[in-house]
């Protein structure tokens, strides 16, 4: 069987055939235009799903189903689409209309949930059954897996970066204070660093950033840290805690087998990974006898959102 996998993003829409092994075989993309309707993008979606299956001659008996990945909140039961900012897509009855289009069965899901599922059937996670996944950007998703699993709720589940890390802390693009996204996001990696910069004018990160703090990126400190700035490792240090002080929550919550750090940070690979378990490892509930999961970085890439999608169909 083959599975049709569609990524939504703000700017574009990828889609792919995925087989049983989760690998993508044919690929294509849709740009939309933000002066037609929201229902119009949900039939362009649907008509590229058949160019796509037409293109690549796998008999449409063969596919099991369309998954669809979106970056928001979606009701997954109703296959609606409920709110996705970015685009703006607002009550979408997108499984409908795609499903309508093509003939075939369609499934969404937030697009963090289901690259959680991907990384466990096909990547990082493979062959784990429970699984927490952080993915660290502009700001903090998460997804879930139990027992082999997505959990999906009722929709707009596992909002892991609108979890309250400190009380009266930073405001949040949310309407609260102090959401993990203020501490573990790039962008407060991005904050952390110019602060502690400016504190310290002798840091190797100013003639890293050519002196202009404008070009303070989430590799800035983690690269001076590494040739032994003292300033870049206190960042470092903090982003870790931050990191791992909101990882603990959901280890101590759902104990998985696994926890994966996903977005541009996990880049950084074993150099970050070692830093968050030794943190982990130290106050880890129930030390020394208790399970401490695996950490891990994710592994499908730019290619989570097709295969995650498509993943609906698999699980
Ligand atoms: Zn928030």
């Amino acid at each position: 069987m083959f599975y049709v996998g569609v990524d939504v993003g703000g700017m574009s829409i990828k889609l792919g055939i995925v087989n049983e092994n989760g690998d993508i075989i044919f690929r294509d993309k849709l740009v939309t235009s933000k002066n037609d309707s929201q229902e119009v993008h949900a039939i362009q979606i649907g008509e590229k799903v058949n160019e796509l299956i037409l293109n690549s001659k796998i008999d449409k008996c063969l596919i099991k189903g369309v998954g669809i990945g979106a970056p928001g909140g979606v009701k997954p039961q109703e296959g609606i689409a409920a709110f996705i900012p970015n685009i703006p897509w607002v009550g979408l009855e997108l499984s409908k209309i795609v499903s309508g289009v093509t003939g075939l069965p369609v499934k969404i899901g937030n697009d963090a949930d289901v690259a959680t599922l991907g990384e466990v059937l096909f990547g990082s996670a493979k062959g784990c059954d429970n699984a927490v996944l952080f993915t660290i950007g502009t700001g903090v998703g998460g997804g879930f897996v139990i027992d082999k699993k997505l959990y999906q709720g009722k929709g707009m589940v596992a909002e892991v970066g609108h979890v309250t890390l400190r009380q009266n802390g930073i405001k949040c693009g949310c309407g609260k204070y102090g959401c993990i996204e203020q501490y573990a996001s790039a962008t407060a990696l991005i904050r952390i660093t110019k602060e502690k910069m400016l504190e310290n004018k002798n840091s190797n990160m100013w003639a890293f950033v050519d002196g202009d703090i404008e070009k303070v990126n989430g590799i800035t400190s983690f690269a001076c840290a590494k040739q032994g700035d003292e300033t870049a490792n206190l960042v470092v240090d903090e982003f870790v805690a931050n990191l791992s002080e909101s990882l603990m929550g959901f280890m101590n919550i759902f104990r998985p087998d696994v926890v994966i750090i996903g977005g541009g940070i996990s880049k950084e690979g074993d150099y970050l990974v070692d830093k968050v378990k030794a943190y982990c490892k130290k106050f880890n509930y129930g030390y020394p006898s208790a399970l401490v999961p695996e950490i891990v970085c994710a592994k499908l890439g730019n290619d989570a959102g097709i295969i995650g999608a498509a993943s609906l169909f698999i699980q």
